[in-house]
Formats: C-alpha cells, structure tokens, sequence
C-alpha cells in the first residue's frame, strides 16, 4: 500500500465513541431555553456539536428528560440518547455505562456546547490517544495576567505560570476513564480531573481560542461571528477523472459497483469498473493526491483481480481524514451497450454507500457516442466524473 495509507492513524474511528453531554439547564444564558438549543446559524447548538463529529459512527448524547422528546426528533437516527442525571458527572457516567461491552476501546467525552470544536483539535486528540496516551486533552496556556477580587476591586494576584485553560473533547482509553469513574467519591470539575487523580498522565494537545464553551449570551454573538468568517474560508476542491476499459470476453460488465448481464466483459487489472475508476481519480484529483495508479500500483499483484470499491473507499477514507466531506459527485458513462439508465439508481445507491455518503450526493448517467469512434464501435467503454469536496473552517 502506499505512504498514506501507512501514515494513517493506528486508531481507526470505528474503535472510538463520542460522548456529549448536553443534560445542562444552562442557567447562567438566562432566558427560558436551555443553551444546547438555541439556534447557531440555523442549527441548534447542540447540532454543531454532533455534527463536528460526523467522521465518527457511534456518538452517544446525553440529554435531560425533559429533552428527550426533541432529541429523539432531531438526533434520534443518528446518536444514541441517553437521560441525563443531576449532576455532569452522573450524566457523563450514564453515557460511559451505554459504551460497556460495545468492542469500543476509546472514548472523546465533549461539552455538548461547545459547537465550535474543528476537525484539527479533534484529530490532535485522537493522534495523541493513538500514539499511546492514555488520555489526552486540549488545552490553552493563560496567558492573562490573572487577579482576585471581588465584585468591584482587585484583592489579589495568581501566578499564571503552567496554568491552562481545559477545553473538549477529552479523550481516554475506555478502561481507564470506567476505573476513575468507579474510583470516584465526589464530583469533578472535568474528566481529566477525575483520571489524573487516579495517578494517569494526561496528554495536553493544542487548543483552540474559537472552541469556546457557550456560557454567557454574548458567546452566542461570538459563536456567530466565528462561523460567519469560517464560511469564507471554506475550501471547496474540484476533481475529474477519466477512464477507458477495452471490451473481451466475457457475460458481464461491473459499472459503478453493480453486475450488469453483457455478451462481453471488460478487460483490466482489477475487476475494470471504469465508472468507480474515473469517480476514485476525481477525489484524488480533487485532494491532489495522484490517482489510482499511484495509491494502488498495477505492478502490485495483490490489485489483480481486486474489487474497485477498495480503491473508491480509500480515497474517501483520505479526503474524510484531510478534513473533506463530499459535496457531490458525477459520473458519465459513454457507450452503445449495455444499456445504463435501469441500473443506474442501484449504481448511485452503491456508489454513495462505499463513499459513506447520502446517494442524493451521487449521480450515474450514460451517453452514447453516436456509433463514432472507439466507444461507437463497441470496442470499450469511457467514464468521465467529477467530484467536489468542501472543508469548513
Ligand atoms: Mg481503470
């Protein structure tokens, strides 16, 4: 395999949850709704939170009873809910018990109001957890000079010296953070807190002045602001591939992941799926990342024969890790026969489900050539795709 793949975290996300918590009332906001509620731009708080998790498949959220009917509309397919109790870390302890026995090995418990955590802390988080640490979390040095006082007069000084400001997500190996919640006599202003008393060294990976916790009204403005200037940095990338498979022997051809009946084959390396071909060049392309050639060399026996999907969920792996979503993708297939069209929804559904994506993100159309040229002559066919791909923040 290529150096990408081998540079690739040795923590993959299926052995990770996600823990939020969001079971606050959220007193200090004022007003009659709790914070994780309030609408960010057009989604809840709380939304922005599970959303910045989206590489992930199993993510539980704790929510208080009185919630549980909302969560239940707007999460309910996606997170498993879990009610919440008095305190966050009897919440916290409840989303812990929902994880035992799930083959998990890692968890990342994150304040469901903080919504504006990036795709770079995260991954900080679970490189460090990967590379051995027990836990590990973000983290900001002060860098204020810090007083006491009371409401109105300053009564004192604090050495900043080694002070941090603690952010989430907190990441533990699951053992170690069901230990310190079993050891646990009273609460904890955090998880980091209770771990480290349990004598574990606690990784401080960099944290992000704009993954603030929503707290006071003003940090829904701030909270607001931030997103508006994300949105114009976002990166949107544009890729097309192209691909070319001569006709042989044979009673099938594979299209887009899908067998379809033919009085030819077509010939190739691998199983010569030139839709899932021209469709994996276009988010290497759109990444810069080469093509297929280079990823999965045809010198390599261990390709012949291989299924394309191999090669399309790398590269959707490689964009997801690159921080990417897939905005959409396009494929053309050009040629006389077989006809396309009464294969072509089981083609986009296969397609948007080895990219890990919905298939009204994906779309399989066909041309022919007018009989001219080499496609016209039924000699092989052609694919044309395009891929976009959008990073936010
Ligand atoms: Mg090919």
């Amino acid at each position: 395999m290529s150096s990408d793949t081998a540079s690739r975290p040795a923590l993959p996300h299926d052995r990770i949850a996600v823990l939020i918590t969001a079971a606050g009332r959220g007193t200090r906001m004022g007003g009659a709704m709790p914070k994780q509620w309030l609408d960010l731009s057009g989604r809840s708080v709380l939304a922005c939170s599970i959303d910045a998790f989206a590489g992930f498949e199993r993510i539980v959220v704790t929510v208080h009873p009185e919630d549980m009917d909302r969560a239940i509309a707007e999460h309910g397919g996606r997170v498993t809910l879990v009610a919440g109790a008095e305190s966050r870390s009897g919440s916290v302890r409840a989303g812990l018990e929902a994880l035992e026995g799930s083959g998990i090995s890692h968890v990342l418990i994150h304040d469901g109001a903080r919504p504006l955590v990036t795709p770079a802390t995260i991954r900080a988080v679970v490189d460090a957890l990967a590379e051995g640490a027990e836990a590990a979390a973000p983290g900001l040095a002060v860098t204020d000079a810090l007083w006491r006082g009371d409401a109105a007069t300053v009564t004192g000084f604090a050495d900043r010296t080694g002070l941090f400001r603690a952010q989430t997500p907190q990441g533990f190996s699951l053992p170690v953070i069901l230990a310190a919640y079993c050891a646990a006599a009273g609460g904890a202003a955090d998880d980091v807190e209770l771990v480290q008393r349990q004598g574990v060294a606690v990784r401080i990976v960099p944290g992000d002045e704009d993954n603030l916790k929503i707290t006071w009204p003003g940090d829904m403005e701030r909270a607001g602001r931030i997103l508006r200037m994300r949105g114009n940095d976002m990166d949107v990338r544009l890729g097309n591939g192209y691909d070319v498979h001569a006709f042989g022997p044979g009673d099938h051809v594979w299209l887009c992941g899908v067998k379809v009946p033919h009085d030819k084959g077509l010939m190739g390396h691998s199983d010569a799926d030139v839709g899932m071909h021209a469709l994996t060049d276009a988010i290497y392309g759109a990444l810069a990342q080469g093509d297929i050639g280079r990823h999965f060399p045809p010198s390599d026996p261990q390709w012949k024969g291989a299924a394309s999907e191999i090669f399309l969920r790398h590269a959707a792996e490689l964009a997801r890790g690159m921080g990417y979503r897939l905005g959409n993708a396009d494929v053309t297939l050009v040629c006389e026969r077989p006809k396309i069209g009464p294969h072509a929804t089981a083609m986009q559904a296969q397609l948007a489900e080895i990219m890990g994506v919905e298939a009204d993100r994906v779309s399989v159309k066909a041309t022919t050539s007018e009989r001219l040229g080499f496609t016209g002559r039924e000699e092989g066919i052609a694919s044309i795709a395009t891929a976009t791909l959008i990073r936010e923040g």
